[in-house]
């Protein structure tokens, strides 16, 4: 029986790891498909406070592992494929092994929507991104190329017409799922361009390991063509971890996490941290934040409860 199951090896995960440590409650930290979560996912991480130089991502949730693991946390590989929240203790399924624990925080993130294109994912971190307030500030100057046609894909656009010369917003249809007032603000910027009836079959180079250009075509036309960028950001939408807690964790119709004040969710003894809740900021130090919040949000659940 585990006092604290944590589901997520992300900032989040691994701040709640650190916390519920250094409370003495031992916990186990499932790691899931992708061990340190999307930060293992980049490159340089200049916005964690406390790296002057910034730090690589995968060596700064590698660094929050070890300091957990420092305090007695135990982390497992595998992921949680079924759960049984109806009573405590909790039940999760572990790829087959079914472990018990008294509180469960859910740290599982939510995973940026790619394009699936045959270059994109080698190139995540060297041009390719899915955030434009963590990479942004590497494009000063340079050319931009963001990919989507609803709310964010317009903020994203916008926040990145003040670092390039030149955003190109690249929609594969005329029409716009975006708020009116999002598209109007995109429109009346005159560094953004549209391509729109248009999508991209491929982003180049990787055997230079650097985004140089874009392979695209119109819908209409049959067209193809190259077209230089250095930045190439998919902002097509999130999609929240939580199919596994499907029917008793509640969500909103997305999937995100519904939180019921601090990091409580509708289930007493279940705490939320980081992205899986979070459709605002998306940022390690906020996912940090909430992971230290779940973490003290169980420990004094288990005080309340005599553990
Ligand atoms: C390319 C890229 C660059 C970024 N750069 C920055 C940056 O410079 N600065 C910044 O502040 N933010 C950046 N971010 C955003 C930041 O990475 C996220 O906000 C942060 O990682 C969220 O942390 P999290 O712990 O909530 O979730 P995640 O990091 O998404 O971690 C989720 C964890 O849950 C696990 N999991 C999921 N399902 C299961 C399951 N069923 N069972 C067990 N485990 C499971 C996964 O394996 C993973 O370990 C970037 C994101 C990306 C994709």
């Amino acid at each position: 029986m585990q006092n604290v199951v944590i589901i997520g090896s992300g900032c989040a995960g691994n701040t709640a790891a650190i916390y519920t440590a250094r409370a003495n409650l031992k916990p186990l930290v499932i790691s899931g498909h992708e061990a340190g979560g999307q930060l293992s996912l980049t490159t340089l991480v200049e916005n964690f406070p406390g790296f002057p130089e910034g730090i690589n991502g995968p060596d700064l949730v590698e660094n929050m592992k070890k300091q957990a693991q420092n305090f007695g946390a135990e982390f497992i590989h595998g992921s949680v494929i079924d759960t049984d929240l109806s009573q405590r203790p909790f039940r999760l399924n572990v790829e087959g092994d079914w472990i018990e624990t008294r509180t469960l925080i859910v740290a599982s993130g939510a995973s940026a929507r790619w394009l699936g294109l045959p270059n994109e994912q080698k190139l995540i971190g060297h041009g390719v991104s899915s955030c434009a307030t963590c990479d942004g500030f590497f494009y000063r100057g340079r050319k931009i190329m963001v990919i989507g046609g609803g709310d964010s894909a317009m903020e994203e656009a916008n926040f990145l017409s003040r670092f390039g010369s030149e955003v190109t917003l690249v929609h594969r249809r005329e029409e716009f799922r975006a708020s009116k007032i999002m598209l109007d603000r995109a429109r009346a910027n005159a560094k953004i361009k549209f391509l729109l009836n248009t999508v991209v079959d491929d982003v180049h180079d990787a055997s230079k390991t650097l985004v140089t250009a874009v392979t695209l075509r119109n819908l209409k036309t049959g067209e193809r063509w190259e077209q230089d960028v250095d930045g190439f950001f998919v902002a097509i939408g999130h999609i929240p971890n939580t199919r596994i807690f499907k029917g008793q964790i509640e969500t909103d119709p997305d999937g995100y996490i519904i939180s019921k004040g601090g990091a409580r969710t509708n289930i007493r003894g279940v705490f939320h941290a980081g992205d899986v809740q979070d459709r605002t900021y998306r940022q390690a130090i906020t996912a940090s934040g909430a992971g230290c919040m779940a973490a003290i949000e169980a420990e004094r659940f288990l005080e309340a409860e005599g553990h």
